[in-house]
Order: structure tokens, then C-alpha cells, then sequence
């Protein structure tokens, strides 16, 4: 069996690269070993803050009209920080655009990538099939699948998250630590409005993010409350009142009274970076290349960002009769991407420490430089389009 590209791992960025290279008329195979077909509620589980680049993205691929019901427009962000010395407030207003971008579900752009899937012909999905081996070889690459496919093709595309099986078969080296935190997810309802504000508020436990969302035109809110590991421990054994009076009191009562929608989830939060994000004939994209700490709800857009720099450069190679798999649109890609990715996670990172940390030292340069931040109309303007993928 012959295709163009094999890409492992049909979650949002692998199912959306399939789309981008599928609908130029290339054939592709795209295999995932969890049969990701949405069940159950679209609403639940992980939830990204996309920016306006990566609802371009979604807009150009043909995903966005089919999601659009479930899309809630974020236009102001709130960053505090829980000791009352310092404070960050953006709206889009100020960059002249209607909004920073829109909240949605991981499910709900599931839903839209691969109820398209079936339109094209020249893309073949195996679902329930995970990857055994690769073999590059000069001028192609052999991939066989757990389910006893052998396929040849020219490029080996690891969509396949953060334990990717192509970044391990393709010997790319990883750096990574733990944060020594979790992430609880849940959804909420809030006495007040949440005005189509992101807030975001950091604790000497871990940030809080509450994100604006809206099911059938009712508002509620996006949980992702990072939390050092035994203090989330803690917060898991709470029942539901003091879970919720906890969180009213972090957020310091932000939006009002808080209620849960359903259950709360967690998973362990950790930081990974490839330290290539290409090998002979493979190459990585979102999870499978990087992990961020979820704070602002960036990893999607991130994974986005890979898909149509990867994307452009295969469909450029292909349109000039260049191989698609070679070494040197690789590095092309990897260079482009590292620059960004790093700088996204450098900028989380700072986040991170300055407002969370509680070294006086750290906090004065923090206060220092949000207060600048605050005032400076042109760097206020760089950090908004920033936010919002627009720079
Ligand atoms: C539990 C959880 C909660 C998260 N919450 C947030 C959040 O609140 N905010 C935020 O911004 N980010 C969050 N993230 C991160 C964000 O969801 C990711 O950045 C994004 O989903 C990555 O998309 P992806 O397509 O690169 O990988 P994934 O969504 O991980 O998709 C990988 C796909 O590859 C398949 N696969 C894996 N191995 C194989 C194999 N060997 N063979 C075949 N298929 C394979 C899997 O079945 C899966 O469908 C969360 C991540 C997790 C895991």
C-alpha cells in the first residue's frame, strides 16, 4: 500500500493536517489507535482558548462553520494575582478587533475534523490501529501498523501526542520535567456574567483559569485549575460545597457563586519539548513535539501553528516536483516552528514563575514590569496581538 504521507495519531492536530493535505488532492493515510470518534457530551473534557491565527486555520481547513454553535468569543483578559499587588487587564478593543479569539472544546473541534474526513476519497482513516515499526529508508519509509498494515510512503508525520510512538521509534531525544502539579478540569456556572472575559488568577498553589463559554445560549465557564500535586489531592477529596467555597475564595468570588456542571477530571502536568523535531523521514507536530503548561489554554494553538507551517512546505515541495520528505524542508520546518513554540512556552514559563513565585525579589521585577506593561500603550498592543496570534 502506497500514500504520499502516513500521519499517526488523529487527534486535532493530526486529523487537521490529514484535511490541509488531503483537500490539495494528496494521498494520505491517517491512523489512530484510540478510534477518537466523539461519544457523549461535546461540551466535556479539555478546552482551548484558540486565537484569531488558529481560527483562520480552522476556517481555511472548512472545520469552523461546522463548529461555529460551539465557539464562545473571549474580548478581555484579566491576569491577578492573589496577594492584591499586581494586575493585567486587555481587551480587543484596543487592537480594533471584535474579539482575542474563541473558547471551545478539544470534543467539539474533533467533531468538526473528522466528521470531514469521509469527503475525500484519497484519504484513507484506520481507526483502531496504532503504529508497530518504522523503517526509513533513502528515498521512502516503511511504516507497519500493530493491525498488520505495511505501508510505504515518503514521510511519516507523528501526530501522536505526548508518549508519541514516532518520536520514540525515530530516536528524537526529549527534554522534560514535571511540574509537580494537576490539572483539574470542570465546567461552571456562575451567579454573574462572565463577559466574555478570560480570568486568570495566580495563587501560591498554582494558577486559576476561568474561560467563557455559552451551551445553548446559557453562559458557564471552563475550569483549569493548576494545582500542586498535594494540595490538588486535597482539593479531589473535598466534597462539592467546600471543593466550591475553596475556589470561590481563589478566584476571589470573581463571577459570584459558583456551581459544578458535571464532574471534575485530572491529569499531571509536565513540561516536553523535542529536542529535533525531525528524523530521516519522520517529523513531529503539537503534543508529539511540545507540552505546555495549560495555564492560558495554548497547546492547541501551538499544534495548529506545526500543522500549517508543515502543511505549506509539504504542498510547496509537492507543487514543485521536490520530494515532500526531504531532510532540508525538515530542518526548514523545525527551525520555524522551535522559534515560535519556545518563545510561547519562555513566555509561560515567566508567567508562571513571576506571578506564582514568593521570592520578594521576583515579585518587585514582576510588578515592575506588569506595571510598565499596564501603562505602555505600545507594548500593551504587542502583548494583546501576541494573545491573539496576530503578530
Ligand atoms: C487530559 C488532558 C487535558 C488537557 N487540558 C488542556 C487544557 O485545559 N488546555 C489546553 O490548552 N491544553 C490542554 N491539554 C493539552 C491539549 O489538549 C493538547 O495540546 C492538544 O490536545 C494536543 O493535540 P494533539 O493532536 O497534538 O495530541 P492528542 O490530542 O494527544 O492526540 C494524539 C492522538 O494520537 C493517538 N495515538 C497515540 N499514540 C498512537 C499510536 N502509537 N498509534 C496510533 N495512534 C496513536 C491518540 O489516540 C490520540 O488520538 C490537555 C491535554 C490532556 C492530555
Amino acid at each position: 500500500m502506497d500514500f504520499e504521507v502516513v500521519i499517526i495519531g488523529a487527534g486535532v492536530a493530526g486529523s487537521s493536517l490529514a484535511l490541509a493535505l488531503a483537500k490539495e488532492g494528496m494521498d494520505i493515510c491517517l491512523i489512530d489507535k484510540g478510534a477518537p470518534e466523539i461519544k457523549g457530551d461535546i461540551y466535556k473534557g479539555r478546552t482551548a482558548a484558540l486565537n484569531l491565527a488558529s481560527l483562520d486555520i480552522l476556517e481555511e481547513l472548512g472545520v469552523r462553520k461546522g463548529i461555529q454553535n460551539y465557539l464562545t468569543p473571549f474580548k478581555n483578559i484579566y491576569v491577578w494575582d492573589s496577594e492584591g499587588t499586581s494586575s493585567l487587564e486587555f481587551s480587543s478593543d484596543e487592537i480594533g478587533q471584535p474579539k482575542l479569539g474563541d473558547v471551545v472544546t478539544n470534543n467539539a473541534i474533533l467533531s468538526g475534523t473528522l466528521s470531514l474526513l469521509p469527503n475525500h476519497k484519497n484519504l484513507r482513516f484506520l481507526s483502531g490501529d496504532s503504529l508497530k515499526t518504522l523503517d526509513p529508508q533513502e528515498e521512502s519509509m516503511k511504516v507497519c501498523t500493530e493491525g498488520g498494515e505495511s505501508i510505504s510512503c515518503k514521510l511519516v508525520v507523528g501526530a501522536d501526542g505526548g508518549l508519541s510512538s514516532v518520536r520514540e521509534l525515530s530516536s528524537i531525544k526529549i527534554r522534560t520535567w514535571s511540574y509537580e502539579q494537576k490539572a483539574l478540569i470542570a465546567n461552571l456556572k456562575a451567579e454573574k456574567s462572565h463577559k466574555n472575559t478570560a480570568y486568570q488568577v495566580f495563587t501560591k498553589n498554582g494558577p486559576i483559569a476561568l474561560l467563557p463559554m455559552k451551551k445553548d445560549n446559557e453562559e458557564y465557564l471552563s475550569l483549569v485549575w493548576s494545582a500542586d500535586t498535594d494540595y490538588a489531592e486535597n482539593l479531589l477529596a473535598l466534597d462539592e460545597p467546600s471543593f466550591l467555597n475553596e475556589l470561590e475564595r481563589k478566584v476571589e468570588s470573581v463571577v459570584g457563586k459558583l456551581s459544578l456542571n458535571g464532574k471534575i477530571s485530572s491529569y499531571p502536568l509536565h513540561q516536553l519539548h523535542a529536542k529535533d523535531y525531525y528524523a530521516k523521514r519522520s517529523v513531529l507536530i503539537g503534543d508529539a513535539a511540545h507540552s505546555i503548561h495549560p495555564l492560558a489554554g495554548q497547546g492547541l494553538n501551538l499544534g495548529l501553528g506545526d500543522v500549517e507551517a508543515l502543511a505549506n512546505r509539504i504542498l510547496r515541495n509537492r507543487r514543485h516536483g521536490e520530494d515532500i520528505g526531504s531532510e532540508k524542508m525538515l530542518i526548514e520546518y523545525s527551525k520555524a516552528r522551535k522559534l515560535i513554540n519556545l518563545r510561547m512556552m519562555g513566555f509561560m514559563e515567566v508567567f508562571k514563575n513571576g506571578f506564582g513565585s514568593t521570592n520578594p525579589w521576583v515579585r518587585l521585577g514582576r510588578n515592575m514590569a506588569f506595571g510598565v506593561a499596564q501603562k505602555a500603550p505600545g507594548l500593551r498592543k504587542k502583548f494583546i496581538k501576541e494573545a491573539a496570534g496576530i503578530i
